[in-house]
């Protein structure tokens, strides 16, 4: 999932940034408003982390414009301790959860695992599908008893097509989520259908993977009851 750290605190977005990237996620850093608005615009997150201080302006005008936009991202403000105006603001405007500075990178990566979870009617860090059993939390996907030995792009783009279940996903949004930002020109939808045929394989020595469906000039979609 990719992440957009818009943080005027350099020392901070980049701890953030670090942490996140062990985590799997794809960062992103914006420092004044002005860069995280242009961003925002042109790229799709998942997640936008809001610091509200920010040296050209107010965080809360940033947010209010993303949803204007229908953006998706889920938004986790990032205030100052007891600035219980701006969390109040911040969650009438739509974000889904906040952060007291300082605050742990482990609490951090919690909250934005329940609101994946929130999102997409999740109850716990697992998904099953036809048979297998994906573990978010372990990254480990099984079939009953045995492991199903996954590279970690096989991994995540698993992961996101069923979190994004019966939805068809093209292979440019698929790859922007997956590994964030990318010059369109460098872009080769080969790599993403390499990744789904190897995938595919992979799953079929346990059990038929049809519902792993190619749809033709578009993407990909996994079909899930
Ligand atoms: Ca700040």
């Amino acid at each position: 999932m990719n992440v957009l750290i818009v943080e005027d605190e350099t020392t901070l977005s980049r701890e953030i940034g670090i942490f996140l990237t062990k985590e799997n996620y794809s960062c992103d850093i914006a420092a004044t408003k002005r860069e995280a608005s242009e961003k925002i615009w042109v790229n799709e997150y998942d997640f936008i982390l809001l610091d509200l201080g920010l040296p050209d302006g107010d965080g809360l005008s940033l947010l209010e414009e993303a949803k204007n936009a229908e953006k998706e991202a889920s938004f986790i403000i990032l205030t100052a301790r007891g600035a219980t105006g701006d969390k109040i603001a911040g969650l009438n405007l739509g974000a889904d959860d906040y952060l007291a500075k300082p605050f742990s990178l482990p609490e951090l990566h919690s909250r934005m695992q329940a609101i994946t979870r929130r999102r997409h009617g999740l109850k716990k860090n697992t998904i099953a599908f036809h048979g297998f059993l994906l573990d978010i939390q372990n990254r480990t996907v099984f079939f009953a008893e045995t492991e199903v030995t996954l590279t970690k792009k096989e991994f995540d783009i698993l992961h996101y097509l069923l979190l994004n279940k019966n939805r068809v996903l093209t292979r440019l949004q698929l790859t922007e989520h997956i590994w964030g930002n990318i010059l369109e020109d460098d872009y080769d939808s080969n790599y993403m259908d390499v990744h789904i045929k190897n995938l595919r394989k992979k799953l079929s020595a346990f059990s038929e993977s049809d519902w792993l469906e190619t749809v033709r000039g578009i993407g990909y979609k996994v079909r899930v009851i």
